[in-house]
């Protein structure tokens, strides 16, 4: 197998927020984006609609929305990481209830992980990334070259 080809990519300054949360997990993330208003400003900010809608009503933060989360908005969010327009997600899931739309659930967390984009899945996570230095910086990370993986690819199969 031809070796892995690696390419770099830099999250500027400025992030590339989205925010989601479940039914119950609401609230929290609400209080969380009143707490971390001043840093939470700095960036732009999306989500999935409902989410979306209800921190932006309730902090006055503008919020981009996208579908909501049963109706494909985790997936809209996970095709934007793809295409490099996301550079981090807060994600307060809800583990103790089940989700209409799980399968889109994992494949968020899935693409996130291929993409090595930070996403906390829960208040404490996210508290230690929005105190990172990497906040106000620039992040550089090394991700595997698709394009030269594509071509390997279909030279090889
Ligand atoms: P919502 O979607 O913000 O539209 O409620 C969130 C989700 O359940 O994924």
């Amino acid at each position: 197998m031809a070796e892995n080809k690696q390419i770099e990519f830099v999250m500027p300054e400025q992030k590339s927020i989205a925010l989601i949360a479940h039914d119950n997990k609401k609230h929290d993330l609400i209080h969380w984006c009143k707490k971390n208003k001043t840093i939470l400003e700095h960036h732009f900010l999306c989500g999935t609609g409902t989410t979306a809608k209800m921190v932006s009503d309730q902090t006055g933060l503008p919020v981009r929305g996208f579908n909501s989360g049963p109706l494909g908005g985790d997936q809209q969010i996970g095709a934007r990481i793809v295409e490099g327009k996301i550079d981090l997600v807060i994600f307060f899931s809800d583990p103790l209830s089940a989700q209409p739309h799980d399968p889109d659930v994992k494949a968020l967390l899935r693409i996130a992980q291929v993409y090595d984009i930070p996403i906390a899945n829960n208040r404490a996570t996210a508290d230690f990334i929005i105190t990172s230095p990497y906040m106000d910086s620039t992040y550089s990370h090394t991700l595997l070259d698709f394009r030269h993986e594509v071509n390997e690819r279909a030279k090889k199969l």
